[in-house]
């Protein structure tokens, strides 16, 4: 996607070879305008896919998941990285090693949310070993829903996890993919037809 390519050149800082920081527009701070596209990017590749929910992690896959499930026109969920003390039952969970906290935490569905009738288009802000998306598609599938696609707004094409999604059968797009990053530049792989 030409814009958030542009975008991530503009304002986006390879914190080294493998840390991409964009939190002027993604991760902390968010433009709205961009995120609607992002969306709806996401919505125009899986238009055809019978899409019935789109899922999220906290905090960061909110904005582009709740702007793709807009253009899709279906309710969005968030998974938890933390349990409140009003949701304790009817959850399932599920171990996850976070890749920037570099520790691991207990991904948190409430069941209610998806059923066995759902198809589900699972959108996160980064890939890169994939143990985020991982950890989401075994939630979404004990929730007995099937994952029919799975979209990162980046993805860090030189880490294990989106050849691991695509090999094991996930259809996977990034809408934008670094081929290489490092002090002062950023390259990106080509864009998928
Ligand atoms: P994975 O589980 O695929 O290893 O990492 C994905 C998660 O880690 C994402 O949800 C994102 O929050 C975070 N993440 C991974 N790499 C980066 C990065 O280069 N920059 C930022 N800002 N977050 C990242």
């Amino acid at each position: 996607m030409e814009l958030l390519k542009q975008r991530i050149l503009r304002d986006g800082r390879a914190l080294s070879e493998r840390v991409l920081l964009v939190d002027s527009f993604l991760n902390h701070q968010v433009d709205p305008k961009l995120m609607r596209a992002v969306g709806g990017a996401f919505a125009e590749r899986f238009r055809d896919a019978g899409i019935t929910k789109v899922v999220t992690i906290e905090a960061s896959g909110i904005a582009p998941a709740v702007m793709a499930a807009e253009a899709l026109d279906v309710p969005m969920v968030i998974m938890k990285k933390s349990v409140s003390s009003i949701l304790r039952e009817g959850i399932i969970q599920t171990e996850v090693f976070s890749f920037t906290k570099n520790q691991t935490y207990l991904l948190t569905l409430k069941s209610d949310f998806l059923t066995g009738a759902d198809s589900v288009l699972l959108i996160d802000d980064f890939l890169a070993n994939g143990e985020a998306a991982f950890g989401a598609i075994r939630l979404i599938e004990k929730a007995g829903a099937r994952v029919a696609a799975v979209g990162a707004v980046i993805a860090k094409a030189f880490q294990p996890g989106l050849s691991k999604l695509r090999a094991a059968g996930y259809p996977t797009v990034a809408l934008a993919a670094v081929r290489r990053m490092g002090d002062g530049f950023i390259e990106f792989e080509e864009d998928e037809k």
